[in-house]
């Protein structure tokens, strides 16, 4: 069992090759913790959750980092507008993203380092990288010198121009050059600070990932992750920073082996904004659908795609996840086997580059045979392939919230029904499978033929 992925950093598909396959590591960039969790941020952490569940069902030992940024401009600002102390604000929202994380089945990383709990270790490294001349202190500030990083734009694949204009430069006169990033910044006096060879100030954000993952997973590690929209700048100099400092500058794998990034999340199609209004809360959205049926909607996309949040996909996701319940309360006297497995499981559906698309098909395909199996004989075996593909696919099914506007039997008689129409149009025989959306049509059942399979309803 081998996984293939997209990195990022070479630009194509590859098979992973672990560092160390008795010990695979990962990090991925954490939130900023000064306000709710967007659907966005829920995608990359879903994401994630999914590739760490994955890895560890392959590998005996994988340790997880992903971190919290409790330290940041965006932070100081919200905790002088709600007039309270800036831990405060970074306790409240820690938790809260923790809390609705774990409400999509992701599990808590199995490291959750704060910014503010490795300010030596930022600090070290800063110096480190004057000492090795690839920063200089100016003005109370320390800059990455950019210029003397052969590898700079390894990753995103940025000219000099783009780097330049991407940086968003503001007027520095301190930078000797237009695309040095900050590495240490100086705090006035009712600002949030720590004593420094360079002054009283606090990190740049880039510096505080580098400083975290080395700490905790030493380096290199195998794959660090995170949504697109970081590619640049900040994991750009993330490498900068960490290769430099250990004399490997020309080997922008000596930080991360692999680098995997999510896409974005689109609402009915438009990017999502605060002046647009469509900026959807985690908080706000877990209020009005359980937990499985979100998650499930964050997966129906490929991860490197983007998602178009919509209700349409909340009513496919709703669906499949009742048909998953009623699937469960069907098998409820059924022992499960659980040492099968077949080729084209759920499970060897994500190991192609996390494929959730062709796993939720899948899915679906197995929750058929479950309603109308060809025997009673195969339902042990089909109950243990359906717990390993929602254990795998971290979906939470909880059984009391069904629909029972359709009694169970009636439900085994529409997916028999559905699987008969299934194989009459694989025969290309169209007459009968015609005839069988009519007869569903009779039993007041609508269906609605998707990509990820069949979907039916109550109308
Ligand atoms: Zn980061």
């Amino acid at each position: 069992m081998t996984i293939k992925f997209y990195n990022s950093l070479s630009r194509q598909k590859e098979e992973f090759v672990p560092l160390d396959a008795d010990h695979i590591k990962i990090y991925a960039c954490g939130p900023t913790v000064y306000n709710y969790a967007h659907i966005g941020n829920a995608r990359m952490a879903v994401v994630f959750d999914q590739w760490v569940r994955l890895m560890k069902s392959l590998y005996p030992k994988v340790t997880y980092v992903s971190n919290i940024t409790d330290v940041e401009d965006k932070i100081m600002v919200a905790a002088k507008e709600a007039g309270v102390p800036i831990l405060e604000i970074t306790e409240k929202y820690t938790r809260i993203y923790n809390e609705d994380m774990a409400s999509l089945g992701v599990n808590a990383p199995d490291i959750q380092p704060k910014a503010t709990e490795h300010i030596d270790d930022m600090i070290a490294l800063t110096q480190v990288l004057i000492d090795k001349g690839h920063a200089y202190a100016a003005e109370g500030h320390v800059l990455f010198d950019v210029p003397s990083d052969p590898s700079y734009g390894a990753l995103s694949g940025r000219s000099r121009d783009e780097q330049i204009a991407g940086a968003r430069v503001e007027v520095a006169p301190y930078k000797r050059d237009p695309a040095d990033f900050v590495l240490w910044k100086p705090s006035s006096d009712d600002q949030v600070g720590w004593d420094s060879p360079w002054g009283r100030g606090r990190p740049g954000w880039h510096i505080e990932c580098s400083a975290m993952a080395e700490q905790h997973l030493g380096l290199p590690f195998d794959i660090h992750g995170g949504g697109a929209d970081l590619k640049f700048p900040h994991h750009e100099n993330e490498i900068a920073q960490s290769c430099c400092a250990n004399d490997t500058a020309t080997d922008p794998t000596s930080f991360a082996k692999y680098w995997l990034h999510n896409g974005f999340v689109t609402v009915e199609g438009e990017k999502m904004s605060k002046s647009l209004g469509n900026f959807l809360l985690v908080h706000d959205v877990i209020e009005k659908f359980p937990g499985p049926v979100l998650r499930i909607a964050l997966l129906m996309a490929h991860y490197r795609q983007p998602l178009d949040w919509s209700d349409q996909l909340l009513h496919q996701s709703g669906k499949l996840y009742e048909r998953i319940q009623r699937a469960y309360e069907i098998l409820e006297n059924v022992d499960s086997v659980r040492n099968v497995d077949f080729k084209e499981s759920v499970t060897s559906a994500l190991l192609d580059d996390l494929n959730t698309p062709l796993a939720i098909s899948r899915l679906n395909s197995l929750l058929s045979s479950i309603f109308s199996p060809e025997v009673d004989e195969a339902l042990p075996n089909l109950k243990g392939m359906l717990e390993k593909a929602i254990e795998i696919l971290g979906i939470d099914v909880v059984k009391d919230n069904i629909n029972d506007s359709v009694s169970d039997d009636d439900v085994i008689k529409i997916e028999t029904l559905l699987a008969e129409r299934i194989e009459a149009k694989d025969n290309k025989d169209y007459k009968r499978s015609d005839e069988i959306r009519d007869e569903l049509i009779e039993m007041g059942i609508a269906i609605k033929d998707t990509r990820e399979g069949t979907s039916w309803e109550k109308i």
